[in-house]
């Protein structure tokens, strides 16, 4: 039988115990306990009707979806599998999953806005979808007004009010808000609670989405604070090996199925070996991140009072009663284990103490077994003009950490070798 039971009598089964079964059926599969890959571009039909019957589902002349496997670039069982389960960690209604991050964002803008329409969105926003945003979407007559992630219910209400007077004047419609939180690489928090409410008041039909990359699904669950969608770049901890690219959307079923039909024509879904890769990664997703989250938090309280340390952007030691920590604790389970590290002086002493790292590797990505570093002002956030990471506050002395699953004790000697070097 296909082991779909989420409750054992009145008991309701973790998420995190469910990757080890959910969604299978071994017996469809001569016993195999885990997933075959399903190398196969297409899928034979018993009968003509049956052809018929899945293309009115992936066609939306019937609605429910497509009922039946037909083209790996539509459906696939490895993919199938993998978008069920990662449904489960938000008990969202459904799930996508995408060929990239990048990919999962681009469809999903693309399903939701029409020339005219606006975009409301947070800032900052990963480089690359603030790309998409600011600077591909106007090509299409997309506009955006932006607020910062640390804006009060007020703000975001003003802000709302001017999306609605830009979309007025292009004929459009505010067709989604669009945030991420904790932003990268501040890790300015957004809160989501304020947004829906503002949104509630102010555009009642624009639907939500967050990139929930740096702390969902384990310490982050955005959809309880209103969030209608989550978008993963699956990448991150979800793969947690670094070494794939995805990304996924969960949430309201009445959006994933505006957004299938997008995919299904542009293309996009990721293919099923990486499928089955993010299957064999899931089933460790809560250990490694909640591991990683716990040597984070040490490396941090090691850090935090160093004399080579100008300051941490960490999560968990945002200060008792600032606004950021009364967000934190409505809105996250856990501290997480990517976070910024300002080192005394400028870009000179940063490189010092990254060129001087023995353990933690050099390079761009978070969310791994292991360590990473890099330098956003000189790296992922090159392209980003002066003025904006003035702003945002991505100085030359920024070194952007994310922990991973090693020993606590290696990484602070680690940490403590690397900054005697500077
Ligand atoms: C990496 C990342 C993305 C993009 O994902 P890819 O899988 O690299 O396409 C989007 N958002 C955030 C927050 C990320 O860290």
């Amino acid at each position: 039988m296909v082991s779909n039971d989420t409750k054992i009598g009145n008991h309701t089964i973790d998420p995190a115990t469910l990757m080890m079964g959910y969604g299978f059926d071994p017996h469809l599969s001569e016993g195999s306990l885990k997933p075959p890959i399903f190398h196969t571009s297409t899928f034979v039909f018993e009968k003509a009707a049956d052809g018929k019957h899945f293309f009115e589902g992936i066609t939306g002349k019937r609605p429910g979806g497509a009922g039946g496997l037909v083209y790996s670039r539509f459906n696939n069982p490895n993919q199938e599998i993998l978008e069920d389960r990662l449904a489960l960690w938000e008990n969202a209604e459904d799930a996508l999953v995408f060929s990239s991050g990048m990919t999962a964002i681009s469809v999903l803008l693309l399903s939701m806005a029409r020339p005219g329409d606006v975009i409301l969105m947070s800032g900052p926003l990963y480089a690359a979808t603030e790309s998409i945003i600011m600077k591909i979407l106007p090509q299409f007559g997309i506009h955006y007004v932006d607020f910062p992630a640390s804006a009060t219910r007020e703000e975001i209400e003003a802000k709302m009010d001017d999306a609605k007077a830009l979309a007025d004047d292009k004929g459009g419609k505010v067709a989604l808000i669009y945030l991420e939180s904790p932003g990268n690489p501040t890790n300015a928090l957004v809160d989501v609670e304020a947004v829906d409410a503002a949104r509630k008041a102010k555009l009642p039909d624009a639907p939500i989405a967050i990139d929930n990359t740096f702390l969902g699904p384990v310490f982050a669950k955005p959809q309880d604070q209103g969030a209608d969608l989550s978008i993963y770049s699956l990448t991150k901890y979800a793969g947690g090996h670094s070494d794939l690219i995805a990304g996924g959307i969960t949430g309201k079923k009445a959006l994933i199925d505006k957004i299938i039909p997008m995919r299904n024509t542009l293309g996009g879904i990721c293919d099923a070996n990486t499928a089955w890769m993010l299957l064999r990664s899931l089933e460790t997703l809560e250990l490694r991140m909640t591991r990683a989250a716990d040597n984070a938090r040490a490396v941090c309280d090691f850090l935090k009072d160093h004399p080579k340390v100008e300051r941490l952007g960490y999560l968990g030691h945002l200060p008792e009663g600032s606004r950021q920590k009364d967000i934190y604790d409505r809105h996250c389970s856990g501290a997480g284990s990517t976070f910024s590290l300002y080192v005394k002086g400028g870009e000179a002493e940063a490189f010092r103490f990254l060129d001087a790292l023995k353990l933690a590797k050099l390079a761009v990505s978070l969310g791994g077994t292991e360590t990473l570093a890099s330098a956003p002002a000189a790296m992922t956030h090159l392209s980003v003009p002066e003025e904006r990471r003035q702003q945002l506050d991505i100085q030359d002395n920024l070194v952007r950490v994310s922990i991973g699953i090693e020993k606590p004790d290696d990484l602070i000697a680690d940490f403590a070798n690397a900054l005697d070097a500077v």
